[in-house]
């Protein structure tokens, strides 16, 4: 991954009224853009200049360069795992079969992902990630952190930064995590995995 900005693969009120065009105009084109201009510029002159934003992630210290990666990698996994919304939207192939394994069923583990996000303090993410060994693992992420900085690979992410929902849902973050599973795209999630 470059830094530079993901193409949406989807029309920006596509997601409505899950997030709204508005959300998109400020989350997308205004939040992630100013990542991906603020990363471009810190790390002119630096050991990071010319790298991928997987291998800063990996590699920077904590700190500015590494805040800004990582929000870039988190919100292009955020933003390219969503499509219109489908009723009774559930994952299926391998990634249903890992999922069952892991947590017992989808419904079980929705409800645990769902309140790993909900009762995440502050701003971050709830991730779904595969350990080096395959198994499939939920994690709570604080602030820029993403499950590769510590060796696993980030399958799919819930942004429960208030600028991700406060427009459309105001406080009601749970409600929000509730309707988000109507818009993900399980194809797309099946081929992040290794
Ligand atoms: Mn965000």
């Amino acid at each position: 991954m470059n830094i530079e900005m993901p193409t949406l693969p989807y029309a920006a009120n596509a997601l409505q009224p899950v997030i709204s065009e508005q959300t998109i105009g400020f989350h997308y084109g205004k939040h992630l853009q100013n990542y991906v201009n603020a990363l471009a510029s810190l790390v002119k002159g630096t050991e990071y200049e010319g790298k991928s934003v997987e291998d800063i992630v990996k590699t920077a210290p904590d700190g500015a360069i590494f805040n800004n990666a990582g929000q870039i990698l988190n919100h292009v996994l955020y933003f390219t795992q969503f499509r219109a919304s489908v009723k009774d939207n559930k994952p299926s192939g391998k990634i249903a079969k890992a999922i069952d394994e892991a947590f017992g069923s989808f419904d079980e583990f929705k409800t645990q992902f769902s309140q790993t996000a909900a009762t995440l303090f502050g701003s971050g993410w709830a991730w779904l990630s595969q350990t080096p060994d395959g198994k499939l693992v939920i994690t709570k992420e604080a602030n820029a952190e993403n499950p590769l900085r510590r060796g696993n690979n980030p399958l799919l992410c819930i942004d429960v930064w208030e600028h991700a929902y406060y427009l459309d849902y105001q406080n009601r973050r749970a409600d929000h995590i509730n309707d988000l599973w109507q818009l993900i795209n399980w194809d797309e999630i099946s081929s992040r995995m290794k």
